[in-house]
């Protein structure tokens, strides 16, 4: 749920790392961001991660205040787990095309048909979507918690469709699937790709299994943000080309100085492989919202806790 308030006029400091440390110590404050975030709020987050990491994080910290870099949904997971805290997200229209690809209302009908079905949501939903869910899962973590699931029991797949066929494919599980999907993994091209991997034939190509079947099938390594990042690392390969938002070739670029990361393109001379999503957080709007302490992410009682129940499933399942 969204809380409005009204636009505050606050004048910026010159120095925003200093300032936004300083209200970090006043507020007790944690800052928590996605892998996707500008550069300049990577750098000044206490901690770094994709929707696992974060949602783990989000459970175990003691600070009075979680300040969000990332999307809406994100925050409204840190919410679902702490709900006396103050959660701020610094753009409220950071949100997701992902989660807004299954309303809820719709999906109440879909899950109607198939009663004895278990449902089995990606991380990237709304809480009403976790609320209707009975495990929720993250790219990290996916194949972990459907292999966990006895045989015999069917299983609807939501939201994203891409991720829920990669699924199918390394667990051998028929799952129904919501047709959802994510603009910013579904804009790589595959002929663009297969162009940059004859110019640079030692590059491996490591993609996020958001991204479609055709654009896959190039990949030499599919894993969750984070486990990209590992394996750039561990790999006696120089270069690579990464396929998924660019916002993460930062930390390789961190992690392994000496390596060539390659951004994948995508179908049109855009920047639409970058998430516009995640890119609407800037500095200058997490200072102010730490500084006016909005805007704050509230949810209904009832739904909260109907959300917590799957999330805090998926938390035990994947230790
Ligand atoms: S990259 Fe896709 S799934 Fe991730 S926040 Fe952006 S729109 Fe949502």
């Amino acid at each position: 749920m969204f809380t409005t308030a009204a636009p505050v006029k606050t004048a910026l400091p010159r120095d925003l790392f200093s300032a936004i440390a300083d209200l970090k110590r006043e507020l007790n404050a944690v800052i928590l961001a996605h892998y996707y975030q500008d550069p300049d709020i990577q750098d000044i987050a206490d901690y770094l991660g994709d929707s696992l990491g974060l949602s783990q994080q989000a459970a175990q910290t003691d600070a009075d205040v979680i300040v969000f870099a990332g999307v809406h949904f994100m925050a409204e997971t840190a919410k679902i787990l702490n709900p006396d805290k103050l959660v701020l997200l610094p753009d409220l229209n950071a949100g997701c095309s992902l989660a807004d690809s299954c309303p809820p209302d719709e999906f109440a009908k879909f899950k109607a048909k198939y009663p004895d079905h278990l449902v089995i949501s990606y991380i990237n939903c709304t809480a009403d979507i976790k609320a209707m869910s009975d495990i929720i899962c993250t790219s990290a973590n996916a194949v972990k918690i459907v292999n966990q699931i006895p045989a015999d029991q069917p299983i609807i797949f939501a939201p994203d469709r891409n991720l829920g066929k990669y699924v199918i494919e390394q667990t051998g599980r028929d799952m129904v699937l919501w047709q959802g999907s994510c603009m910013v993994h579904e804009t790589f091209s595959e002929k663009k790709m297969v162009q940059l991997k004859i110019q640079y034939p030692d590059a491996e190509v490591i993609a996020h299994p958001e991204c479609e079947e055709v654009v896959l099938r190039h990949a030499d390594y599919i894993g969750s943000t984070t486990a990209l990042l590992n394996y750039c690392q561990k790999s006696d390969r120089q270069s690579f080309i990464v396929v998924t938002e660019p916002g993460i070739i930062h930390q390789m670029q961190k992690a392994a100085p000496d390596k060539q990361f390659i951004p994948a393109p995508p179908l049109n001379q855009c920047a639409c492989n970058e998430c516009p999503h995640m890119r609407l957080n800037t500095l200058e709007k997490l200072y102010l919202a730490m500084k006016t302490k909005t805007p704050e992410i509230t949810l209904p009682e009832s739904t909260r806790i109907a959300a917590l129940r799957p999330i805090q499933k998926m938390l035990a399942m994947s230790v």
